[in-house]
């Protein structure tokens, strides 16, 4: 009987272990890493995009289908093959988009393999969500604009513990059909400034949604089939 349970207990069929608690093996630089951040609620004038109840602002990225992210104390996961999501209201212009997120404990993983997310503007610009905590932070981690700005910092958290984005977007701007602006971001990552005003040069990040980029586009947030949380997802609109 001994054997057996042993055959049971030892060839991997014993339930996986919880993406959200950290074990012993984990060390934090220091113990405000491993607290979550400050939570903001929406201020005046903001669109709720998700508060802890509704899954409503959000289709999947054909526009119309409803989707079926889990909803868990409040937060909202996505699960491998899913599909991304957007938000139904498109935006153009400057606004202020604040969401939060927190990142599961996938210490097997490695590289882009481990907690991948990301939020991507306009349905085309991504902030990278991504577990690079520790890292040297390169243009495909955590807080970087994907494939273009690494974050000037390295503002992680620990897996586990809730993160928090607060992005001023500033659409491109077009005259006759021309680019005269590039995309901007300004980027505070667990309040940390890590982009001033960058500009974007491209009009689609990679696995960005594309589309006219004078025209406006959804938050979208990424299926990289990682159980990645979210929750308090509002948007500012900005003069
Ligand atoms: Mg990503």
């Amino acid at each position: 009987m001994r054997a057996l349970a042993c055959l049971f207990l030892c060839s991997g069929f014993v339930t996986a272990a919880d993406p959200w608690k950290l074990d012993a093996s984990f060390t934090a630089a220091k113990p405000a890493d491993l607290q979550d951040a400050a939570t903001t609620p929406p201020p005046a004038g903001a669109i709720v995009l998700f508060d802890g109840k509704s899954l409503d602002a959000w289709t999947k990225k054909d526009g119309k289908t409803a989707i079926t992210w889990k909803l868990i104390d409040g937060a909202m996961e996505g699960f491998k093959g899913h599909g991304d999501i957007i938000s139904k209201q498109k935006f153009d212009g400057r606004f202020q988009l604040h969401l939060e997120f927190r990142i599961p404990y996938e210490p097997t993983g490695s590289g882009q393999g481990r907690g991948n997310s990301g939020v991507y503007l306009q349905g085309r610009y991504e902030v990278q969500i991504l577990d690079s905590y520790g890292l040297k932070s390169g243009k495909n981690d955590c807080a970087a604009i994907y494939d273009i700005h690494p974050p000037k910092v390295n503002a992680c958290k620990a897996p586990t513990v809730w993160q928090s984005y607060d992005i001023v977007f500033t659409a491109p701007r077009y005259e006759n059909g021309k680019k005269t602006e590039p995309a901007r971001m300004t980027v505070y990552h667990n309040g940390t400034l890590v982009h001033e005003n960058a500009p974007i040069p491209v009009d689609n990040t990679r696995a960005g949604m594309g589309g006219d980029p004078a025209k406006p586009g959804p938050i979208l947030l990424q299926d990289h089939g990682h159980p990645v949380q979210y929750r308090n997802i509002w948007v500012l609109p900005q003069k």
